[in-house]
Protein backbone atom coordinates (compact mmCIF):
# COMPACT_ATOMS: atom_id res chain seq x y z
CA UNK A 1 0.00 0.00 0.00
CA UNK A 2 1.40 3.60 -0.56
CA UNK A 3 2.55 5.31 1.97
CA UNK A 4 1.42 9.25 2.34
CA UNK A 5 3.73 10.06 5.24
CA UNK A 6 4.06 13.53 3.95
CA UNK A 7 0.88 14.28 2.35
CA UNK A 8 -0.44 16.53 4.55
CA UNK A 9 2.59 18.75 3.92
CA UNK A 10 1.96 18.40 -0.04
CA UNK A 11 -1.63 19.33 0.46
CA UNK A 12 -1.37 22.97 1.48
CA UNK A 13 -4.44 24.25 1.78
CA UNK A 14 -4.38 25.63 5.40
CA UNK A 15 -7.14 23.25 6.69
CA UNK A 16 -6.77 21.19 9.47
CA UNK A 17 -5.65 17.46 8.43
CA UNK A 18 -7.50 14.92 10.38
CA UNK A 19 -5.52 11.84 11.08
CA UNK A 20 -5.61 8.20 13.05
CA UNK A 21 -2.26 9.07 14.68
CA UNK A 22 -0.82 12.42 15.87
CA UNK A 23 -1.92 15.71 16.70
CA UNK A 24 -5.65 15.45 14.86
CA UNK A 25 -5.91 11.73 16.64
CA UNK A 26 -8.81 12.84 19.22
CA UNK A 27 -10.80 14.94 16.28
CA UNK A 28 -10.22 12.54 13.54
CA UNK A 29 -11.42 9.60 15.96
CA UNK A 30 -14.75 11.49 17.33
CA UNK A 31 -15.29 11.70 13.20
CA UNK A 32 -15.12 8.39 13.13
CA UNK A 33 -17.44 7.30 15.54
CA UNK A 34 -20.02 9.93 14.42
CA UNK A 35 -21.50 8.41 10.93
CA UNK A 36 -25.06 6.71 10.84
CA UNK A 37 -24.11 3.59 9.49
CA UNK A 38 -21.92 2.26 12.56
CA UNK A 39 -20.71 -0.84 9.94
CA UNK A 40 -18.44 2.21 8.55
CA UNK A 41 -16.91 3.16 11.92
CA UNK A 42 -13.99 0.92 11.22
CA UNK A 43 -12.99 1.94 8.19
CA UNK A 44 -10.08 4.04 8.19
CA UNK A 45 -9.72 6.88 5.08
CA UNK A 46 -6.31 8.64 5.42
CA UNK A 47 -7.25 11.98 6.05
CA UNK A 48 -10.57 13.79 7.08
CA UNK A 49 -10.21 17.71 5.80
CA UNK A 50 -13.09 19.40 6.14
CA UNK A 51 -14.34 23.01 4.28
CA UNK A 52 -16.51 25.30 5.40
CA UNK A 53 -16.61 27.44 2.29
CA UNK A 54 -16.40 27.19 -1.51
CA UNK A 55 -13.38 28.44 -1.43
CA UNK A 56 -12.43 26.29 1.13
CA UNK A 57 -13.35 23.16 -1.61
CA UNK A 58 -11.18 25.42 -4.23
CA UNK A 59 -8.04 25.37 -2.08
CA UNK A 60 -8.51 21.56 -1.32
CA UNK A 61 -9.27 20.58 -4.66
CA UNK A 62 -6.22 22.91 -6.33
CA UNK A 63 -3.27 21.61 -3.88
CA UNK A 64 -4.69 17.96 -4.04
CA UNK A 65 -4.06 18.43 -7.81
CA UNK A 66 -1.17 20.06 -7.57
CA UNK A 67 0.31 17.24 -4.91
CA UNK A 68 3.01 14.55 -5.83
CA UNK A 69 1.77 11.38 -6.90
CA UNK A 70 1.57 8.82 -5.03
CA UNK A 71 -1.85 10.55 -3.95
CA UNK A 72 -4.39 8.60 -1.61
CA UNK A 73 -7.74 8.37 -3.69
CA UNK A 74 -10.55 11.19 -3.37
CA UNK A 75 -13.87 10.79 -1.19
CA UNK A 76 -16.79 13.28 -0.31
CA UNK A 77 -19.06 12.98 2.30
CA UNK A 78 -21.93 15.03 2.94
CA UNK A 79 -25.06 13.52 5.25
CA UNK A 80 -23.18 10.35 5.59
CA UNK A 81 -25.81 8.22 5.14
CA UNK A 82 -23.80 6.02 2.20
CA UNK A 83 -20.47 3.55 2.23
CA UNK A 84 -19.05 6.23 -0.70
CA UNK A 85 -18.04 9.06 1.80
CA UNK A 86 -15.69 7.37 4.52
CA UNK A 87 -13.64 4.87 2.53
CA UNK A 88 -10.42 3.09 3.47
CA UNK A 89 -7.20 4.83 2.56
CA UNK A 90 -9.22 8.13 1.33
CA UNK A 91 -8.84 11.68 1.50
CA UNK A 92 -12.27 12.40 2.44
CA UNK A 93 -13.30 15.75 1.55
CA UNK A 94 -16.19 16.08 4.49
CA UNK A 95 -18.62 18.64 4.30
CA UNK A 96 -20.35 18.22 7.39
CA UNK A 97 -19.28 20.86 9.16
CA UNK A 98 -20.38 23.63 6.86
CA UNK A 99 -24.34 23.89 6.76
CA UNK A 100 -25.79 26.88 5.21
CA UNK A 101 -29.22 27.17 4.50
CA UNK A 102 -30.85 30.71 2.86
CA UNK A 103 -34.70 30.89 1.89
CA UNK A 104 -35.66 33.27 -0.73
CA UNK A 105 -39.60 33.69 0.43
CA UNK A 106 -40.32 35.59 -2.57
CA UNK A 107 -38.76 33.49 -5.34
CA UNK A 108 -39.73 30.25 -3.33
CA UNK A 109 -36.23 28.97 -3.27
CA UNK A 110 -33.86 27.44 -1.14
CA UNK A 111 -30.04 27.65 -1.33
CA UNK A 112 -28.19 24.88 0.71
CA UNK A 113 -24.59 24.55 0.57
CA UNK A 114 -21.90 21.73 1.61
CA UNK A 115 -23.24 19.38 3.79
CA UNK A 116 -26.95 20.67 4.78
CA UNK A 117 -29.14 18.26 6.08
CA UNK A 118 -32.29 17.86 5.60
CA UNK A 119 -33.57 18.61 8.98
CA UNK A 120 -31.18 21.62 8.89
CA UNK A 121 -33.00 22.91 5.35
CA UNK A 122 -36.40 21.66 7.02
CA UNK A 123 -35.99 23.90 10.10
CA UNK A 124 -35.84 27.20 7.76
CA UNK A 125 -37.98 26.15 4.98
CA UNK A 126 -40.64 26.01 7.89
CA UNK A 127 -40.23 29.75 9.03
CA UNK A 128 -41.32 30.52 5.46
CA UNK A 129 -44.60 27.67 5.22
CA UNK A 130 -42.57 26.19 2.52
CA UNK A 131 -41.58 22.58 1.65
CA UNK A 132 -39.38 20.90 -0.84
CA UNK A 133 -39.54 17.82 -2.38
CA UNK A 134 -36.32 15.59 -0.85
CA UNK A 135 -36.55 12.82 1.30
CA UNK A 136 -37.54 11.61 4.35
CA UNK A 137 -34.74 11.16 7.03
CA UNK A 138 -33.54 14.59 8.35
CA UNK A 139 -30.42 13.14 8.97
CA UNK A 140 -29.78 12.64 5.28
CA UNK A 141 -27.22 15.47 3.44
CA UNK A 142 -29.96 17.26 0.83
CA UNK A 143 -26.94 17.62 -1.48
CA UNK A 144 -25.61 14.16 -1.26
CA UNK A 145 -29.47 12.85 -1.69
CA UNK A 146 -30.98 15.20 -4.15
CA UNK A 147 -28.04 14.50 -6.55
CA UNK A 148 -29.48 10.94 -6.94
CA UNK A 149 -33.07 11.84 -7.50
CA UNK A 150 -34.19 12.71 -4.16
CA UNK A 151 -37.66 10.82 -3.25
CA UNK A 152 -40.00 11.83 -0.36
CA UNK A 153 -43.66 12.45 0.51
CA UNK A 154 -44.27 15.01 -1.78
CA UNK A 155 -42.39 13.66 -4.97
CA UNK A 156 -45.83 12.16 -5.81
CA UNK A 157 -47.19 15.66 -6.03
CA UNK A 158 -44.46 17.55 -6.96
CA UNK A 159 -41.79 15.22 -8.52
CA UNK A 160 -38.25 14.26 -7.31
CA UNK A 161 -35.68 16.93 -5.78
CA UNK A 162 -33.89 16.82 -9.13
CA UNK A 163 -37.09 17.91 -11.14
CA UNK A 164 -37.25 21.25 -9.21
CA UNK A 165 -33.53 22.29 -9.42
CA UNK A 166 -32.83 25.35 -9.57
CA UNK A 167 -28.99 25.99 -10.22
CA UNK A 168 -25.90 24.28 -8.65
CA UNK A 169 -22.60 25.30 -8.32
CA UNK A 170 -20.05 22.85 -8.84
CA UNK A 171 -16.53 23.37 -7.93
CA UNK A 172 -14.18 20.72 -10.48
CA UNK A 173 -11.10 18.42 -10.36
CA UNK A 174 -9.37 22.14 -11.31
CA UNK A 175 -10.37 23.79 -8.43
CA UNK A 176 -13.36 26.04 -10.39
CA UNK A 177 -16.47 27.22 -9.88
CA UNK A 178 -18.85 26.37 -12.67
CA UNK A 179 -22.74 27.48 -12.43
CA UNK A 180 -24.95 25.11 -14.05
CA UNK A 181 -28.58 25.30 -14.74
CA UNK A 182 -31.26 25.43 -17.36
CA UNK A 183 -29.40 28.43 -19.68
CA UNK A 184 -25.42 28.03 -18.08
CA UNK A 185 -23.73 24.90 -18.67
CA UNK A 186 -27.12 22.98 -19.17
CA UNK A 187 -24.91 19.47 -20.07
CA UNK A 188 -23.78 19.82 -16.24
CA UNK A 189 -27.03 20.73 -14.74
CA UNK A 190 -28.25 17.08 -16.44
CA UNK A 191 -25.98 15.33 -14.99
CA UNK A 192 -26.17 16.08 -11.50
CA UNK A 193 -29.89 15.62 -11.82
CA UNK A 194 -29.25 11.87 -11.03
CA UNK A 195 -25.87 11.29 -12.39
CA UNK A 196 -24.35 12.06 -8.09
CA UNK A 197 -21.10 13.67 -7.31
CA UNK A 198 -19.12 12.23 -10.68
CA UNK A 199 -18.07 15.73 -12.08
CA UNK A 200 -16.98 17.93 -9.16
CA UNK A 201 -18.16 18.48 -5.95
CA UNK A 202 -21.15 20.33 -5.79
CA UNK A 203 -20.77 23.21 -3.51
CA UNK A 204 -24.16 24.87 -3.44
CA UNK A 205 -27.99 24.04 -4.74
CA UNK A 206 -30.86 25.96 -5.06
CA UNK A 207 -34.21 24.19 -5.59
CA UNK A 208 -37.76 25.26 -5.88
CA UNK A 209 -40.00 25.14 -2.96
CA UNK A 210 -43.73 24.83 -2.55
CA UNK A 211 -46.17 25.77 0.14
CA UNK A 212 -46.35 24.13 3.03
CA UNK A 213 -49.22 21.60 3.76
CA UNK A 214 -50.44 20.10 6.97
CA UNK A 215 -50.91 16.16 6.31
CA UNK A 216 -53.65 13.90 6.70
CA UNK A 217 -51.48 10.63 7.74
CA UNK A 218 -52.73 7.35 8.07
CA UNK A 219 -50.57 4.61 9.74
CA UNK A 220 -51.83 0.78 9.72
CA UNK A 221 -50.03 -2.39 11.57
CA UNK A 222 -51.98 -4.93 10.02
CA UNK A 223 -51.46 -8.29 11.36
CA UNK A 224 -51.01 -11.66 9.11
CA UNK A 225 -52.31 -14.51 10.99
CA UNK A 226 -50.73 -16.16 7.65
CA UNK A 227 -47.41 -14.20 7.53
CA UNK A 228 -46.63 -15.55 4.13
CA UNK A 229 -49.59 -15.63 1.86
CA UNK A 230 -51.63 -12.77 3.19
CA UNK A 231 -48.25 -10.46 3.18
CA UNK A 232 -48.03 -11.67 -0.85
CA UNK A 233 -51.87 -10.46 -0.93
CA UNK A 234 -51.22 -7.10 0.86
CA UNK A 235 -48.30 -6.03 -1.19
CA UNK A 236 -50.72 -6.75 -4.44
CA UNK A 237 -53.48 -4.93 -3.42
CA UNK A 238 -51.67 -2.25 -1.57
CA UNK A 239 -49.94 -2.33 -4.67
CA UNK A 240 -52.75 -1.64 -7.19
CA UNK A 241 -54.14 0.77 -4.36
CA UNK A 242 -50.60 2.85 -4.83
CA UNK A 243 -50.50 2.64 -8.42
CA UNK A 244 -54.00 4.44 -8.83
CA UNK A 245 -53.79 7.14 -6.09
CA UNK A 246 -54.14 10.46 -6.51
CA UNK A 247 -50.66 12.71 -7.21
CA UNK A 248 -51.24 14.11 -3.07
CA UNK A 249 -50.64 10.90 -1.91
CA UNK A 250 -47.85 9.74 -1.45
CA UNK A 251 -46.28 6.85 1.45
CA UNK A 252 -44.71 3.62 1.73
CA UNK A 253 -45.70 -0.30 2.68
CA UNK A 254 -43.10 -1.41 5.84
CA UNK A 255 -42.38 -5.00 5.23
CA UNK A 256 -40.97 -6.27 8.25
CA UNK A 257 -38.70 -9.56 8.53
CA UNK A 258 -39.45 -12.17 11.57
CA UNK A 259 -43.26 -10.93 12.50
CA UNK A 260 -46.53 -11.34 11.06
CA UNK A 261 -46.99 -7.20 10.87
CA UNK A 262 -46.98 -5.00 7.81
CA UNK A 263 -47.08 -1.65 8.15
CA UNK A 264 -49.20 1.58 5.64
CA UNK A 265 -47.92 4.63 5.74
CA UNK A 266 -49.40 7.46 3.30
CA UNK A 267 -49.97 11.33 3.83
CA UNK A 268 -52.43 13.45 1.72
CA UNK A 269 -50.76 16.49 0.61
CA UNK A 270 -54.45 17.65 -0.35
CA UNK A 271 -54.44 21.35 0.69
CA UNK A 272 -57.81 21.97 -0.50
CA UNK A 273 -59.31 19.00 1.80
CA UNK A 274 -56.71 18.67 4.94
CA UNK A 275 -57.25 21.75 7.27
CA UNK A 276 -54.21 24.03 7.42
CA UNK A 277 -55.20 26.02 10.40
CA UNK A 278 -53.18 25.36 13.29
CA UNK A 279 -52.81 22.41 14.92
CA UNK A 280 -54.24 22.02 17.99
CA UNK A 281 -51.93 20.15 19.65
CA UNK A 282 -47.98 19.66 18.28
CA UNK A 283 -47.85 17.02 16.36
CA UNK A 284 -43.77 15.45 16.48
CA UNK A 285 -43.01 12.21 14.76
CA UNK A 286 -43.47 9.85 17.56
CA UNK A 287 -46.11 6.96 18.11
CA UNK A 288 -47.38 9.17 21.49
CA UNK A 289 -47.91 12.50 18.91
CA UNK A 290 -49.37 10.31 16.67
CA UNK A 291 -52.66 10.06 18.15
CA UNK A 292 -53.31 13.83 18.88
CA UNK A 293 -55.53 15.44 16.04
CA UNK A 294 -57.45 12.85 14.79
CA UNK A 295 -59.18 13.04 11.24
CA UNK A 296 -62.83 12.49 10.18
CA UNK A 297 -61.98 9.25 7.24
CA UNK A 298 -64.69 10.95 4.96
CA UNK A 299 -62.93 14.35 4.41
CA UNK A 300 -59.80 13.04 2.66
CA UNK A 301 -60.69 11.31 -0.17
CA UNK A 302 -57.24 10.11 -1.42
CA UNK A 303 -57.33 8.05 1.58
CA UNK A 304 -60.88 7.31 2.99
CA UNK A 305 -60.66 3.96 0.90
CA UNK A 306 -58.17 2.99 3.53
CA UNK A 307 -60.47 3.30 5.95
CA UNK A 308 -62.02 -0.45 5.93
CA UNK A 309 -59.05 -2.42 4.13
CA UNK A 310 -57.10 -4.62 5.32
CA UNK A 311 -55.49 -5.72 2.12
CA UNK A 312 -55.87 -8.96 2.98
CA UNK A 313 -54.15 -8.88 6.50
CA UNK A 314 -55.99 -10.26 9.15
CA UNK A 315 -56.88 -7.18 11.46
CA UNK A 316 -55.35 -3.90 11.75
CA UNK A 317 -53.28 -3.06 15.44
CA UNK A 318 -54.67 0.34 16.56
CA UNK A 319 -57.67 0.36 14.99
CA UNK A 320 -58.75 3.90 12.98
CA UNK A 321 -55.80 5.92 12.66
CA UNK A 322 -56.20 9.05 10.50
CA UNK A 323 -54.71 11.92 11.65
CA UNK A 324 -53.20 16.15 11.07
CA UNK A 325 -49.76 16.06 11.25
CA UNK A 326 -47.44 18.86 10.88
CA UNK A 327 -45.70 18.82 7.56
CA UNK A 328 -41.65 19.52 9.12
CA UNK A 329 -42.41 18.29 12.41
CA UNK A 330 -44.25 15.41 12.15
CA UNK A 331 -44.09 13.72 8.76
CA UNK A 332 -40.81 14.88 7.94
CA UNK A 333 -39.55 13.22 11.24
CA UNK A 334 -41.77 10.02 11.21
CA UNK A 335 -39.34 7.83 10.39
CA UNK A 336 -36.40 9.03 12.66
CA UNK A 337 -36.69 6.49 15.64
CA UNK A 338 -37.24 3.44 12.86
CA UNK A 339 -34.01 4.58 11.03
CA UNK A 340 -31.77 4.99 14.21
CA UNK A 341 -27.78 4.84 13.73
CA UNK A 342 -27.06 0.91 13.96
CA UNK A 343 -24.96 -1.83 11.78
CA UNK A 344 -26.39 -1.41 8.12
CA UNK A 345 -26.37 -3.39 4.32
CA UNK A 346 -28.27 -1.61 2.23
CA UNK A 347 -30.01 -1.64 -1.11
CA UNK A 348 -32.25 0.29 -3.14
CA UNK A 349 -34.16 -1.33 -6.73
CA UNK A 350 -37.38 0.25 -8.89
CA UNK A 351 -39.83 -1.66 -10.23
CA UNK A 352 -42.46 -1.67 -12.66
CA UNK A 353 -45.35 -3.18 -11.57
CA UNK A 354 -46.49 -5.07 -8.29
CA UNK A 355 -46.81 -8.23 -9.81
CA UNK A 356 -48.08 -11.23 -7.92
CA UNK A 357 -44.88 -13.03 -8.80
CA UNK A 358 -42.76 -9.93 -7.38
CA UNK A 359 -45.42 -9.29 -4.49
CA UNK A 360 -44.77 -12.91 -3.97
CA UNK A 361 -40.64 -12.40 -3.59
CA UNK A 362 -41.12 -10.07 -1.12
CA UNK A 363 -43.18 -11.98 0.69
CA UNK A 364 -41.12 -14.93 0.87
CA UNK A 365 -37.83 -13.02 1.64
CA UNK A 366 -39.31 -11.37 4.97
CA UNK A 367 -42.05 -13.79 6.02
CA UNK A 368 -40.20 -17.08 5.82
CA UNK A 369 -37.06 -18.64 7.45
CA UNK A 370 -35.03 -16.89 4.21
CA UNK A 371 -34.04 -13.64 6.35
CA UNK A 372 -30.97 -13.56 8.51
CA UNK A 373 -32.71 -11.81 11.52
CA UNK A 374 -35.56 -9.80 12.54
CA UNK A 375 -34.09 -6.55 12.06
CA UNK A 376 -34.09 -6.75 8.31
CA UNK A 377 -36.81 -4.93 6.29
CA UNK A 378 -38.56 -4.01 2.91
CA UNK A 379 -39.13 -0.66 2.45
CA UNK A 380 -41.78 -0.32 -0.66
CA UNK A 381 -42.06 3.60 -1.43
CA UNK A 382 -45.13 4.51 -4.18
CA UNK A 383 -43.50 6.13 -7.08
CA UNK A 384 -45.51 7.63 -9.95
CA UNK A 385 -47.61 10.89 -9.93
CA UNK A 386 -45.32 14.28 -10.90
CA UNK A 387 -42.00 11.54 -10.29
CA UNK A 388 -43.02 9.92 -13.39
CA UNK A 389 -43.76 12.69 -15.34
CA UNK A 390 -40.58 13.62 -16.69
CA UNK A 391 -38.81 11.35 -19.23
CA UNK A 392 -35.99 9.04 -18.59
CA UNK A 393 -33.70 11.49 -21.02
CA UNK A 394 -34.76 14.78 -19.21
CA UNK A 395 -32.47 14.62 -16.35
CA UNK A 396 -29.88 11.84 -15.67
CA UNK A 397 -32.38 9.80 -13.28
CA UNK A 398 -34.14 7.41 -15.08
CA UNK A 399 -36.72 4.70 -14.10
CA UNK A 400 -39.47 6.96 -14.66
CA UNK A 401 -42.06 5.18 -15.69
CA UNK A 402 -41.59 2.53 -12.99
CA UNK A 403 -43.97 2.34 -9.71
CA UNK A 404 -42.23 1.27 -6.64
CA UNK A 405 -38.80 1.83 -4.86
CA UNK A 406 -37.90 -0.95 -3.05
CA UNK A 407 -35.23 -0.43 0.12
CA UNK A 408 -33.62 -3.76 1.53
CA UNK A 409 -33.19 -2.23 5.20
CA UNK A 410 -30.24 -5.00 5.75
CA UNK A 411 -29.41 -4.58 9.98
CA UNK A 412 -28.21 -6.81 12.34
CA UNK A 413 -27.29 -6.76 15.88
CA UNK A 414 -23.64 -5.56 16.45
CA UNK A 415 -21.45 -8.21 18.41
CA UNK A 416 -18.19 -7.21 19.96
CA UNK A 417 -16.64 -10.56 18.82
CA UNK A 418 -15.55 -10.05 15.31
CA UNK A 419 -16.05 -12.97 13.93
CA UNK A 420 -19.72 -12.90 15.39
CA UNK A 421 -20.35 -9.41 13.66
CA UNK A 422 -19.30 -10.75 10.62
CA UNK A 423 -20.92 -13.81 10.15
CA UNK A 424 -23.74 -11.43 10.95
CA UNK A 425 -22.61 -9.31 8.44
CA UNK A 426 -22.75 -11.35 6.02
CA UNK A 427 -25.85 -13.29 6.36
CA UNK A 428 -27.44 -10.35 6.19
CA UNK A 429 -25.36 -9.36 2.74
CA UNK A 430 -26.49 -12.55 1.59
CA UNK A 431 -29.97 -12.14 2.12
CA UNK A 432 -29.34 -8.60 0.24
CA UNK A 433 -28.26 -10.53 -2.50
CA UNK A 434 -31.33 -12.92 -2.33
CA UNK A 435 -34.05 -10.73 -2.61
CA UNK A 436 -32.10 -8.93 -5.58
CA UNK A 437 -31.72 -11.98 -7.69
CA UNK A 438 -35.20 -13.14 -6.75
CA UNK A 439 -36.50 -9.84 -8.12
CA UNK A 440 -34.54 -9.71 -10.87
CA UNK A 441 -36.44 -11.76 -13.43
CA UNK A 442 -39.82 -9.38 -12.47
CA UNK A 443 -38.32 -5.96 -13.51
CA UNK A 444 -36.11 -4.89 -10.99
CA UNK A 445 -33.93 -1.99 -11.90
CA UNK A 446 -30.94 -0.58 -10.04
CA UNK A 447 -31.49 2.60 -8.11
CA UNK A 448 -28.92 5.09 -8.44
CA UNK A 449 -29.43 5.48 -4.43
CA UNK A 450 -25.95 5.30 -2.60
CA UNK A 451 -25.96 2.13 -0.86
CA UNK A 452 -23.45 -0.61 0.81
CA UNK A 453 -25.15 -3.43 -1.11
CA UNK A 454 -24.48 -1.83 -4.61
CA UNK A 455 -20.95 -2.84 -3.99
CA UNK A 456 -21.89 -6.40 -4.24
CA UNK A 457 -21.09 -6.69 -8.28
CA UNK A 458 -17.38 -5.07 -7.77
CA UNK A 459 -19.42 -1.25 -7.60
CA UNK A 460 -20.64 -1.51 -11.62
CA UNK A 461 -24.37 -2.95 -10.34
CA UNK A 462 -25.45 0.74 -10.35
CA UNK A 463 -24.60 1.19 -13.85
CA UNK A 464 -27.34 -0.75 -14.75
CA UNK A 465 -29.40 2.08 -13.36
CA UNK A 466 -29.03 4.19 -16.46
CA UNK A 467 -29.70 3.14 -20.12
CA UNK A 468 -27.37 3.31 -22.67
CA UNK A 469 -28.52 7.00 -24.40
CA UNK A 470 -27.87 8.12 -20.32
CA UNK A 471 -24.90 6.50 -19.92
CA UNK A 472 -22.72 7.94 -22.85
CA UNK A 473 -24.43 11.08 -21.66
CA UNK A 474 -23.06 10.85 -18.46
CA UNK A 475 -19.54 9.12 -19.78
CA UNK A 476 -19.02 12.31 -21.89
CA UNK A 477 -19.48 14.79 -19.33
CA UNK A 478 -17.29 12.53 -16.64
CA UNK A 479 -14.79 13.09 -19.51
CA UNK A 480 -15.51 17.36 -20.08
CA UNK A 481 -15.33 17.53 -16.57
CA UNK A 482 -13.05 14.94 -14.73
CA UNK A 483 -11.38 13.06 -17.45
CA UNK A 484 -8.77 12.26 -14.53
CA UNK A 485 -11.29 10.00 -12.48
CA UNK A 486 -10.41 12.85 -9.67
CA UNK A 487 -14.03 11.93 -7.97
CA UNK A 488 -13.58 7.52 -8.58
CA UNK A 489 -16.29 6.49 -6.05
CA UNK A 490 -19.24 7.25 -6.91
CA UNK A 491 -19.59 3.95 -8.88
CA UNK A 492 -22.11 5.08 -12.04
CA UNK A 493 -19.10 5.37 -14.32
CA UNK A 494 -16.13 3.26 -13.29
CA UNK A 495 -12.53 3.94 -14.11
CA UNK A 496 -12.16 1.79 -16.88
CA UNK A 497 -15.64 3.07 -18.43
CA UNK A 498 -13.46 6.63 -18.23
CA UNK A 499 -10.25 6.05 -19.59
CA UNK A 500 -12.35 4.21 -22.36
CA UNK A 501 -13.69 7.04 -23.33
CA UNK A 502 -10.88 8.99 -24.12
CA UNK A 503 -10.73 10.78 -27.30
C1 LIG B 1 -31.88 6.00 6.67
C2 LIG B 1 -31.90 6.44 5.22
C3 LIG B 1 -33.03 7.06 4.72
C4 LIG B 1 -33.07 7.47 3.41
N1 LIG B 1 -34.20 8.07 2.94
C5 LIG B 1 -34.24 8.50 1.68
C6 LIG B 1 -35.41 9.15 1.18
O1 LIG B 1 -36.41 9.31 1.87
N2 LIG B 1 -35.38 9.59 -0.09
C7 LIG B 1 -34.30 9.44 -0.89
O2 LIG B 1 -34.34 9.89 -2.03
N3 LIG B 1 -33.19 8.80 -0.45
C8 LIG B 1 -33.14 8.33 0.80
N4 LIG B 1 -32.03 7.68 1.23
C9 LIG B 1 -30.93 7.39 0.30
C10 LIG B 1 -30.01 8.57 0.20
O3 LIG B 1 -30.50 9.38 -0.83
C11 LIG B 1 -28.61 8.15 -0.18
O4 LIG B 1 -28.10 7.23 0.75
C12 LIG B 1 -27.70 9.39 -0.27
O5 LIG B 1 -26.55 9.03 -0.95
C13 LIG B 1 -27.35 9.92 1.11
O6 LIG B 1 -26.68 11.13 1.01
P1 LIG B 1 -25.75 11.65 2.21
O7 LIG B 1 -25.25 12.97 1.84
O8 LIG B 1 -26.50 11.52 3.49
O9 LIG B 1 -24.60 10.57 2.23
P2 LIG B 1 -23.03 10.68 1.94
O10 LIG B 1 -22.53 9.31 2.19
O11 LIG B 1 -22.38 11.76 2.70
O12 LIG B 1 -22.97 11.04 0.42
C14 LIG B 1 -23.51 10.17 -0.56
C15 LIG B 1 -22.75 10.22 -1.86
O13 LIG B 1 -22.94 11.45 -2.50
C16 LIG B 1 -21.68 12.05 -2.80
N5 LIG B 1 -21.81 13.45 -2.43
C17 LIG B 1 -22.38 13.92 -1.32
N6 LIG B 1 -22.35 15.25 -1.31
C18 LIG B 1 -21.72 15.63 -2.43
C19 LIG B 1 -21.38 16.88 -2.98
N7 LIG B 1 -21.67 18.02 -2.36
N8 LIG B 1 -20.74 16.91 -4.18
C20 LIG B 1 -20.44 15.76 -4.81
N9 LIG B 1 -20.75 14.54 -4.33
C21 LIG B 1 -21.38 14.48 -3.15
C22 LIG B 1 -20.68 11.33 -1.94
O14 LIG B 1 -19.47 11.20 -2.57
C23 LIG B 1 -21.28 9.98 -1.72
O15 LIG B 1 -20.91 9.10 -2.75
C24 LIG B 1 -31.96 7.26 2.55
C25 LIG B 1 -30.82 6.64 3.04
C26 LIG B 1 -30.78 6.23 4.36
C27 LIG B 1 -29.57 5.53 4.86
Amino acid sequence: MASFIDFPDALKCGLPMLTAEGAMAAEYAAEMKDIWNQDLCTRRPAFIVQPKSAADVQSILKAYKAAPEPRPPLAVACGRHSARGFVDGALVVDLSKWKSVSVDATSKTVTVEGGAKLGDMDAELSKHGLAVCTGTNPDTGVIGLSIVGGGGFLARLHGLAVDNFVEATVCTAEGELVKCSDSENTDLFWGIRGGGGHFGIIVSLTMRAHSLTNLAVVEHPTFCRKAEPQTKEMLERWGAWAQEAPNEVGGLMVVPCGAPVNVIFCVSANASVVPQEKLKKKSVGSSSSFFKNPMKWSDIPGLCDLENDTFGGSFRIGGKNLRLMDYHAGAQTYLVPHQKPGHFYEAAFMLPTMTPEAAGVMARMTKTNIAPNGKCALLVFMFGGKASEASNEATAIESRDYRYWVIVEGSWEYSKDKAVNDARKAAVAEWTRKVRLELAPHGLKESPHVFEGEDEEGGTGLRKAFVDSNIDRLLALKHKYDPQNTFPFNKILNKEDSEGKKE
